[in-house]
């Protein structure tokens, strides 16, 4: 399962998403072309991902939305769960932690991280806030697996460096400056700014066209 494609992981994600409404609605079975629908993608390419999943439903019902969840989430799920830290505890880092609040258990969010004395010590939409000295030796002890980065742009790459060295795998980057990490860590970039102004682009192409 190591060299599943970075989009398929993705959709594995969002299927699961879909999945588990489905269930709460109490259907058992569903068919291809409906996630693909519900994804707004083809039915071709979700059967390509359960494929290399191994998973394949049965022609007549379909695939089992609870046999399905369960293996995604053996999949992308870890067993004993993956601690997250969130360092800059400004707007978008809270909106954050007040986000993921119950959503995933797998995922926790164990620590925030800033530079702001007046907020280094306090505990925040329930995660404890803490200064960036005692990141190396919270990550370690924490066993933080993952950093998010909520910081203002100009300290993105010295945050990311230091996330590295204290031994973090994973990097969300929620700024909007590109960062390096070296093989062995991975790094998702998510850069708002840039995906509204690419949506405002086309608004207005749209509207020169009429
Ligand atoms: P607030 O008004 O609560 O400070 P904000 O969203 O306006 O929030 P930003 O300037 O975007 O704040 O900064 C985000 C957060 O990152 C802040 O809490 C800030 O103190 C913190 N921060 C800034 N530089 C660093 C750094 N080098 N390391 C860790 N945190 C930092």
């Amino acid at each position: 399962m190591k060299n599943l494609p970075h989009k398929t992981i993705e959709r594995l994600s969002q299927y699961r998403r879909a999945l588990l409404i489905c269930l709460e609605s109490g259907k058992t079975h569903i068919y291809s072309h409906e996630i693909a629908k519900i994804q707004h993608i083809t039915a071709v390419q979700v059967r390509r991902d359960l494929m290399l999943i191994g998973y394949t439903g049965t022609l007549r019902k379909g695939y089992n939305v609870k046999e399905l969840i369960d293996l995604i989430g053996e999949i992308i799920d870890s067993d004993e769960g993956i601690h997250v830290a969130i360092i800059g505890m400004g707007n978008l880092g809270r909106a954050l932690i007040n986000y993921f609040s119950g959503k995933r258990t797998q995922l926790s969010i164990v620590a925030g991280f800033d530079i702001n004395p007046d907020k280094i010590g306090n505990t925040m939409s329930g995660v404890p806030c803490f200064g960036l000295d005692d990141l190396d030796r919270l990550i370690q002890t924490l066993d933080i697996k993952i950093g998010i980065m909520t910081v203002p742009a100009d300290f993105a790459v010295e945050v990311a460096d230091r996330l590295v060295r204290a031994g973090v795998k994973g990097i969300l980057n929620y700024t909007p400056k590109p960062v390096n990490v070296p093989k062995g860590v991975y790094l998702e970039e998510y850069d708002m700014i840039t995906s509204l102004e690419k949506v405002a682009f086309y608004v207005k192409m749209h509207n020169d066209e009429e």
